[in-house]
């Protein structure tokens, strides 16, 4: 050993070192695995955020009948659990979410401003003038966390399955990121427990026997004739509904705009009342002038007029 003075050392060291730098390396390694883990789970929630949606198609309620409604049950319910006052949702921003989207930037918020001016004229053909009468009853619920009132299945909620579907379509062609996995169930949430993490971890569940009674309730109907197109994330207007960032109202072309066969219809009828006008001027002429001929006296405009406002007079006395 003294004849190698630094094997031991040397060897030693070496260990040493190599020891000191697996350990290193391993510590290395896990330190970059730890990092790489943690950069990893940062992207993937980066991505999660960038798909999550933030904008949403809303068919806004403007029906007093069912916000009333609504707001018997929200009370109904927080009188038996005070603690879900923080699940209801407000009474101004009550809707029917049509389509849910993610829009990142200002250029794309534009955009889907587009397409939802462009999903007015195709949501217009699809009615061809007819209304979409939205009739909700009864209540349900998604996994026990969001309570909702139901919509009455007709063929009015088969349009618009139909409308969603075709303004979805118009969205994704032009490049939005719009749309869900799961099928599209129209509904009209009045509470979710997701609006308070602090709830969440207090109530896991909502209890239906707290909405029982209101379980076949009827609401009332709401007309579709709006779409809004909303953020999610930006502040509330003073009603308590959502920021808009762009409004379509349905139905405006057929109320205010006659079609082609309106207008034929329209010039036919005023053809038709000229010609009887002139009709009924020749046969008083004709009238009068025999009249006059026979020698019985004339009924003229001044002398109708004249005993007209004198009768006013009369009763203004
Ligand atoms: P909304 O009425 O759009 O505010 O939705 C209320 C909540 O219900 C949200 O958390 C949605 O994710 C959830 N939700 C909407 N549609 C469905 C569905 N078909 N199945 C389960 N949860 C849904």
């Amino acid at each position: 050993m003294v004849e190698m003075p630094f094997v031991n050392i040397d060897i030693e060291d070496e260990f040493a070192i190599r020891s000191t730098s697996e350990v290193n390396i391993k510590k290395k390694r896990k330190r970059t695995t730890g990092r790489e883990n943690e950069e990893d789970s940062e992207r993937k929630k980066k991505k999660k955020k960038q798909s999550q949606p933030n904008y949403f198609i809303s068919i806004p309620i403007t029906n007093p009948e069912i916000t009333s409604g609504v707001q018997a049950v929200q009370d109904t319910i927080i009188q038996k659990d005070h603690r879900l006052s923080k699940a209801m949702v407000h009474c101004g921003s009550l809707h029917v979410t049509l389509l849910v989207m993610h829009l990142s930037s200002k250029e794309e918020v534009s955009t889907a401003v587009g397409a939802l001016s462009d999903s007015k004229d195709l949501v217009e053909d699809l009615l061809k003038g007819k209304t979409v009468d939205l009739s909700f009853q009864g209540i349900d619920h998604f996994k026990n966390e969001v309570g909702f009132v139901k919509l009455a299945e007709s063929d009015h909620t088969a349009i618009l399955m139909e409308i969603a579907e075709t303004i979805k379509t118009i969205f994704q062609e032009k490049g939005i990121l719009a749309g869900e996995d799961r099928a599209f169930k129209p509904h009209l949430t009045f509470m979710k427990l997701s609006k308070s993490p602090k709830l969440r971890k207090q109530v896991k569940k909502i209890d239906p026997s707290l909405y029982e009674k209101f379980k076949s309730h009827y609401f009332g109907d709401e007309i579709l004739h709006r779409l809004d197109l909303c953020s999610m994330l930006k502040k509330k207007q003073p009603n308590g509904y959502y920021y808009c960032e762009s409004s379509v109202i349905l139905g405006e072309k057929h109320a205010a705009e006659p079609d082609d066969a309106e207008l034929v219809s329209l010039s036919k009828r005023l053809v038709e009342n000229a010609v009887l006008k002139a009709v009924q001027q020749y046969l008083e002429e004709t009238q009068n002038k025999s009249k006059q001929t026979d020698g019985s006296p004339v009924k003229t405009e001044e002398a109708a007029s004249g005993s007209k406002s004198e009768n006013e007079n009369d009763n203004s006395k």
